[in-house]
């Protein structure tokens, strides 16, 4: 499959049926899988030959869709969880626990902000946020010896940054230090981070892979690129696992997907739902063909808004004029996807009018699927927060938060127009 484009792999790779199979995945909506013998069985608990035994711990339905994902990041293997929040806290888990540390984007999506910052030093792991967009050498000053890894999103939710890759990556290899890149609002089609160094690749499936707003999900995906043999940070990858079998991880293929699964997935039951898997995989079959859309359409708002005179910002990267603009040229050539932000000429009542005469795009926290739709943070999501507080947030009362979905870009303009010719 590998040598095959993108556009080629979202369709076609994660399920190759044999003679009778069904074309696509089944649902295999099954707690547990029938064994002849006890030796097969026992081959399979000591990873010793593939099978699936419980689905707490795997399932050929989720096995698609990791395929699926892993194939599209041009990487061995992928893992599918509950949901977004579920894979960025058991990734984080399997190499971080009480005592360490780890760096983290200031400028994350806030659920994620949430997890590092307050529920994780629950358990004495401590997050230092950075500013993406300070020096490396700042960033540095940041990293000990207790420090696990390295966090940021390709591009940053709600805020619109795009990471700067290879100043992370840099950082992060010579200090020795696991990559770890939420790759959501990109996904696979618009930028790999493998590419650009990337250990570990996060998704919230949730949002463009499902596409339709209809399951949750996350996915982690291991390039199988890092070195944890010898490497002092990792004691635990290099020391025998006496709760699997004595195996030590940095001697195998995949180290970080196996030591996630054998632990992390085992331990806490937060993998995918075999539906969830199967819907997932469906919307990822046209998942090139939506973000080459999502991409244009947004662009052409963008320029729509631009150029209005009750806007008073635009921030999407895909223009000329905005701070990302040659990041994006880098990292996501091909298109920069359908998230933006834009402020508005005025205050907040200015932005409910905004909001209440809008007729085609709806007003929705969620993201990322096919039908546009808008917040306006300082009105529903953030309104316990000061005009004050919420500019340390940079979230400005004015600021209104765009998900371009893949209708008629034509029509989506002419809401917009409607909208703001009413305030
Ligand atoms: C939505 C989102 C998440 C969380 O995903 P859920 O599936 O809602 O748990 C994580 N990261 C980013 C960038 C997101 O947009």
């Amino acid at each position: 499959m590998d040598r095959y484009n993108l556009d080629t792999l979202c369709v076609q790779a994660g399920w190759t049926p044999k003679t009778g199979e069904s074309r696509i995945p089944g649902i295999c909506q099954s707690t547990t899988f029938f064994y002849g013998d006890s030796q097969a069985m026992a081959d399979c608990f000591d990873l010793k030959s593939d099978g699936y035994f419980y689905t707490r711990l795997a399932n050929p339905t989720v096995a698609a869709f990791e395929g699926k994902v892993a194939a599209l990041d041009g990487c061995p293997a992928g893992i599918g969880c509950a949901s977004g929040m579920s894979a960025i806290t058991l990734a984080a888990l399997t190499v971080a626990g009480s005592g360490d540390n780890i760096l983290c984007s200031q400028s994350v999506y806030g659920g994620t902000f949430n997890l590092f910052g307050t529920t994780l030093p629950k358990l004495g792991i401590e997050c230092r946020f950075f500013d993406p967009d300070d020096s490396a050498e700042n960033i540095e000053m940041l990293i000990d010896d207790n420090t696990k890894f390295i966090v940021a999103e390709t591009i940053a939710n709600p805020s619109i940054i795009v990471l700067d890759f290879d100043k992370l990556a840099g950082i992060a290899k010579k200090h020795g230090l696991l990559f770890m890149v939420d790759n959501t609002l990109a996904t696979p089609v618009l930028c790999r981070p493998k590419d650009f160094g990337a250990n570990v690749i996060l998704y919230s499936t949730s949002k463009y892979m499902d596409g339709h707003a209809a399951a949750l999900g996350g996915m982690i995906v291991d390039a199988a690129n890092f070195d944890f043999k010898g490497n002092p940070r990792y004691p635990a990858f290099n020391v025998p696992d006496e709760s699997y079998h004595g195996l030590v991880y940095a001697d195998l293929a995949v180290p970080f997907a196996t030591k996630c699964r054998a632990q992390m997935i085992r331990d806490t039951g937060a993998i995918m739902s075999p539906m969830n898997a199967y819907i997932s995989f469906l919307g990822c079959d046209t998942l090139a063909l939506r973000m080459e859309r999502h991409s244009k359409n947004a662009a052409a708002v963008a320029t729509y808004l631009a150029g209005n005179k009750k806007i008073a910002w635009v921030k999407h990267p895909s223009l000329s004029g905005d701070r990302y603009y040659k990041l994006a040229q880098k990292y996501l050539p091909k298109g920069q996807g359908g998230m933006m932000s834009f402020g508005i000429d005025g205050g907040i009542d200015e932005c409910r009018k905004f909001m209440e005469s809008l007729n085609l795009i709806t007003q929705e926290t969620h993201v990322a699927d096919v039908r546009s739709c808008v917040l306006h943070p300082a009105s529903t999501t953030h309104r316990q927060l000061s005009e004050h507080e919420l500019e340390m947030a940079g979230v400005p009362a004015n600021l209104v938060r765009l998900s371009v979905g893949i209708e008629s870009a034509e029509d989506i303009i002419a809401d917009l127009d409607g909208a703001l010719k009413n305030i």
